[in-house]
């Protein structure tokens, strides 16, 4: 028997369930039903598809209620990746003239999912459009058809479409409407259009209040225009939102700092940062921060009462880049060690479903959420 033929049990207890059903209400039919789903079935598992379908469409078409078979079907071949059947199977249902209307959607949302799954962008596309000019409400077609745009990057599309959802879920399907914004808002920024790029960012953060990704770009913007004060405000911002993504804006906030050559206020924001929140490791800012403000051997000092505090390869690894600086063989190769630990520690994890890298991604590559891939808490790997 095939392997495949496996992922057949379901069907045929969905079968057998069915076989059950039109026992009840369909009495007459009974015995000529059951003898034609049971050579239906055979046909199937003995890896005879063709002759099968042609069964369950004689089948369906005498009576419809049994229509749930060829859904099961569909979805058993598209699970498996074997598109061309499923397709053929939903194709096969729309054409029957005697098709009742109330099957009609449903029919054309599995195509949709079938010609999804086949990378047919386009043509699901229309099917879901079709879906809507019936039901105008149908969530499942709105949704995919969302999908669809994200996927073709097509931003505007997609917040038309979200914006109807909105209201009825906001809390998911605001942030998603912020990224699609966001967006825009950084092809605006390649484009050098300042004011465009702040609308879009707006825009996001009317959607999404704790939109990070939004709040960065004006920040960035802020400071790449010289604007250091209001860059801070903004990178400050953050820790309301969401403090662990301060990790992201740590390296520009200090920039802004010294640009305004204020590096003492920055220095003890960050004491103040760190006290805040625990799990943000701030060693290695702090230390340099300290070394330009009280030189070397006070940022040393630092570094070596905190690590016994909180211990991180961070803060441990800036330490001996300092140390190493007095040619002790054992630090040196101490600290190469530790860099190899560094490399092989994961920065960034999505906390919906725990994808781990090194590069951080606004929309999850693995689940494609929005937004949750976050900073991984630095020096607790291993
Ligand atoms: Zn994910």
């Amino acid at each position: 028997m095939p392997v495949w033929s496996l992922a057949l049990i379901p069907a045929a207890i969905g079968f057998l369930w069915l076989l059950f059903r039109i026992k009840q209400s369909h009495k007459k039919q009974q015995s000529t039903l059951s003898s034609e789903y049971f050579k239906g079935l055979n046909y199937l598992l003995n890896d005879e598809q063709g002759k099968a379908l042609d069964i369950f469409v004689k089948l369906v078409e005498t009576n419809w209620d049994t229509i749930d078979t060829h859904f099961t079907l569909g979805k058993i071949y598209r699970k498996n990746g074997e598109m061309d059947k499923a397709i053929k199977i939903h194709q096969g249902l729309i054409a029957r003239p005697s098709l009742p209307e109330r099957y009609r959607n449903k029919i054309l949302l599995e195509l949709g999912y079938d010609y999804l799954g086949a990378g047919w962008f386009d043509r699901a596309e229309g099917l879901f459009k079709e879906v809507l000019i019936q039901d105008e409400k149908s969530k499942e077609a709105r949704h995919n058809l969302i999908l669809i745009y994200q996927q073709e990057k097509d931003w505007f599309k997609a917040i038309d479409i979200a914006v109807d959802l909105f209201s009825e879920a906001p809390a998911v399907i605001g942030p998603m409407i912020a990224h699609y914004y966001c967006e825009l808002a950084e092809i605006s920024r390649t484009k050098g259009d300042i004011s465009q790029l702040e609308t879009y960012a707006q825009k996001a953060l009317r959607h999404d209040a704790s939109c990070v990704r939004a709040t960065i770009l004006l920040a960035d913007q802020a400071m790449s225009a010289g604007q250091d004060k209001q860059a801070i405000k903004l990178y400050e911002k953050i820790e309301k939102q969401d403090p662990e993504s301060m990790i992201l804006v740590i390296d520009s906030l200090m920039k802004c700092h010294v640009g305004l050559s204020k590096q003492e206020k920055f220095y003890q924001y960050l004491l103040d940062l760190q006290e805040r929140h625990e799990n943000l490791f701030l060693q290695d800012v702090i230390a340099s921060v300290i070394e330009v403000t009280e030189g070397k051997q006070a940022a040393i000092d630092y570094l070596s009462t905190e690590i016994k505090r909180q211990p991180s390869l961070i803060g441990l690894q800036t330490l001996l880049s300092y140390k190493e600086k007095n040619a002790d063989e054992v630090f040196g190769s101490l600290s190469t060690a530790i860099s190899v630990m560094q490399k092989d520690s994961v920065k960034y994890r999505c906390q919906k479903c725990g994808f781990s890298t090194n590069t951080h991604y606004w929309l999850c590559p693995s689940c494609n959420h929005w937004g949750r891939v976050k900073p991984s808490v630095i020096g607790s790997e291993h």
